[in-house]
């Protein structure tokens, strides 16, 4: 089977250190067994986007030297496909409409109070999924095994939200298992949500791709960097400096001479040289 790995950036901003070092190791992992890699612009969520945010992502991975395969993919453009999916699990009456406030659940398992509600569908109302008591499990390539019992630790999830827009759960299973994904390779801060993608994707009856959980690059407070917390973003000018970092930052001991080579030159050793093995098994990592 050919590989076909994925880097698939929300456009809330220009991209930051951490979501480089998402691209790239999800390029080297593709590339170092002759596959594909795709990137896909999760623009479905409107209200936290930022205009030039796309444009300025595809122009970095371009100067990073990062190309990638076909087509860019736009969420924007799916909605009819995950209607389906929604559709479907409906008829497998799965999910159901709830009108609880986030105020009311802070931040616990969601514990289904609204399962047995029937709301109107007049009221504005989130869609949720019902999850059950049987354990996800897998085993992440690089952070190990990993076991989640969705009812008890999240409770049923939203699927649809309250202001109509698509969940990302829905989303991202939808698009990986449309564009053929079979490695995802993406930032730690996601290991937590697999276990519902995978429960999804069971559900959907798709096929779940391998992951593995790259650490996520914190600040010294021990603060995720993302665009959303306004991390600086790279700077486009050193495009060769930001890679050697990344190999770093991702254990691939960069030989320094590789700081005196273009940008192709070190992408190729990068591909040539990569290890996931030799990833750090960290949910997170200073810089
Ligand atoms: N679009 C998501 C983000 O930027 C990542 C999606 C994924 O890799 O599954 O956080």
């Amino acid at each position: 089977m050919s590989v076909i790995g994925r880097f698939a950036p929300s456009p809330t901003g220009p991209l930051h250190f951490g979501s480089v070092v998402a691209a790239v190791a999800s390029y080297l992992q593709a590339k170092s067994q002759n596959g594909q890699w795709l990137v896909r612009i999760d623009d479905i969520d409107p209200p936290r986007e930022q205009s030039g945010a796309c444009d300025s992502i595809l122009k970095t991975l371009e100067l990073l030297g990062l190309h990638w395969d076909g087509e860019v993919l736009f969420q924007r453009h799916r909605q009819d496909a995950y209607q389906e999916a929604l559709d479907l699990l409906s008829s497998k009456k799965l999910i159901y409409r709830c009108n609880c406030s986030r105020k009311q659940l802070q931040g616990n398992a969601y514990p289904g109070t609204c399962r047995l509600k029937a709301h109107s569908s007049k009221q504005q109302h989130a869609l949720r999924i019902i999850t059950n008591q049987t354990p996800v499990n897998f085993n992440d390539g690089i952070q190990g095994h990993v076991q989640q019992n969705l009812e008890n630790d999240v409770g049923d999830f939203i699927v649809r939200r309250a202001d109509d827009l698509i969940a990302y759960h829905i989303a991202v299973v939808v698009d990986d298992a449309w564009q053929g994904i079979t490695e995802i390779v993406r930032g730690a801060d996601l290991l937590d949500v697999t276990s519902r993608q995978i429960y999804l994707q069971r559900i959907l009856n798709v096929p779940t791709p391998a992951y593995a959980h790259i650490p996520a690059a914190v600040d010294a407070d021990g603060k995720k960097l993302s665009k959303q917390h306004h991390a600086r973003p790279v700077n486009d000018d050193q495009p060769e400096t930001i890679l050697f970092l990344a190999l770093e930052f991702l254990g691939q001991q960069p030989d320094e001479v590789l700081l005196q080579g273009n940008v192709e030159e070190i992408i190729q050793w990068g591909v040539k040289n990569w290890s996931m093995k030799n990833v750090p098994e960290k949910a997170t990592i200073e810089i």
